[in-house]
């Protein structure tokens, strides 16, 4: 399979690197505004291409993305001194207006997975522009958060992340929703499997691990001034769950139908991936406190979209 990828700045590149580490795709074209810049950051990965798979990533224009099968949405602009994230939105949603259109003059159905921040209005808005079925329009959304969450308990409760089911829901940002009252460890309750291996949930491991989650990119950020190895991995299993018809359940963001009688508007949910991009949607076990928290969470992302006027 091929992939484009528009943006090759650190998320768009590192993602690059890691389908090409993962191998799950054939080639993977790097696009930017700044041709040298995507020219070098694709030279750069290619020449780590021999020491782990056959993945052939270049750069190149519009033109170049002719046969790909997904094409990863991580170009953006940042943030000016002082202006407010409603206008940084608008202009965001100006560069998705431009990118959209370029790309779908290329390539006339591709599944579109979008990583540019915040991710869960891109992702509705991506879905706008480009007319393509909500399905093939999917948000990397809360995939890195609920990979937290894992981390976390793993290391609380002393199982591999693999063998514990939790989900991070609604917003990618801090209104996100933490579902612990559908967590299992393996086969048994969250609460139940903590206390049988001598590490219970306590209120306080609770938020500390709430805390943790919530603010990880803040933190990351304050550290050494962005995010992008989490992201580009995470984008890397999306496109192996895609490319080779994996069927993994991850909570991406995509416009949702009926779901809990929430509104529609992208957010995330776990959601089976598949060759089709989303191919069915989970609608979540929550206790009246997280489903109230969930309502919030999504009435804010539409409240968002509806001051943008899309
Ligand atoms: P991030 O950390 O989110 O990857 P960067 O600033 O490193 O942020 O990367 C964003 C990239 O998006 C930059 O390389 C920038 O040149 C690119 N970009 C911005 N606007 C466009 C556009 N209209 N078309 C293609 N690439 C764009």
């Amino acid at each position: 399979m091929k992939v484009g990828i528009i943006g090759a700045g650190m998320v768009g590149s590192t993602a690059a690197y890691a389908i090409g580490l993962l191998g799950v795709a054939q080639s993977v074209v790097l696009v930017d505004l700044d041709p040298a810049m995507s020219r070098a950051q694709a030279e750069d990965i290619n020449h780590g291409m021999p020491f782990a798979s056959t993945t052939i990533v270049t750069s190149g224009d519009y033109a170049d993305l002719a046969g790909a099968e997904i094409v990863i949405l991580a170009a953006g602009v940042g943030q000016k001194p002082g202006e407010s994230r409603l206008s940084l939105l608008a202009r965001n949603a100006e560069v998705f207006r431009t990118v959209i259109s370029s790309i779908l003059a290329v390539v006339p159905d591709p599944i579109l997975l979008v990583a540019t921040n915040p991710v869960d209005i891109m992702t509705t808005i991506a879905h706008k522009l480009s007319g393509l079925p909500a399905h093939r329009v999917i948000g990397s959304g809360t995939i890195l958060d609920t990979a937290r969450f894992r981390s976390l308990l793993s290391a609380q409760i002393g199982i591999t992340p693999q063998s514990i089911h939790a989900y991070v829901l609604g917003e990618h940002g801090d209104s996100e929703v933490l579902a612990w009252s559908s967590v299992r460890a393996a086969n048994m309750r969250l609460d139940a499997f903590a206390a049988y291996a001598g590490a219970p949930i306590t209120a306080d491991v609770r938020a500390r691990i709430d805390d943790a989650v919530r603010n990880a990119a803040y933190s990351i950020i304050a550290g050494k001034g962005a995010t992008y190895y989490g992201i580009g991995a995470g984008l890397a299993r999306l496109v192996s769950a895609i490319s080779q018809d994996r069927r993994i359940v991850m909570s991406v963001s995509t416009e949702t139908h009926g779901i809990a009688g929430l509104p529609q508007i992208a957010y995330s949910i776990p959601r089976v991936i598949g060759r089709n991009g989303v191919e069915l949607d989970l609608a979540p076990d929550l206790d009246p406190a997280e489903k109230a928290a969930l309502e919030q969470s999504v009435l804010l992302l539409r409240d968002t979209a509806q001051a943008l006027d899309l």
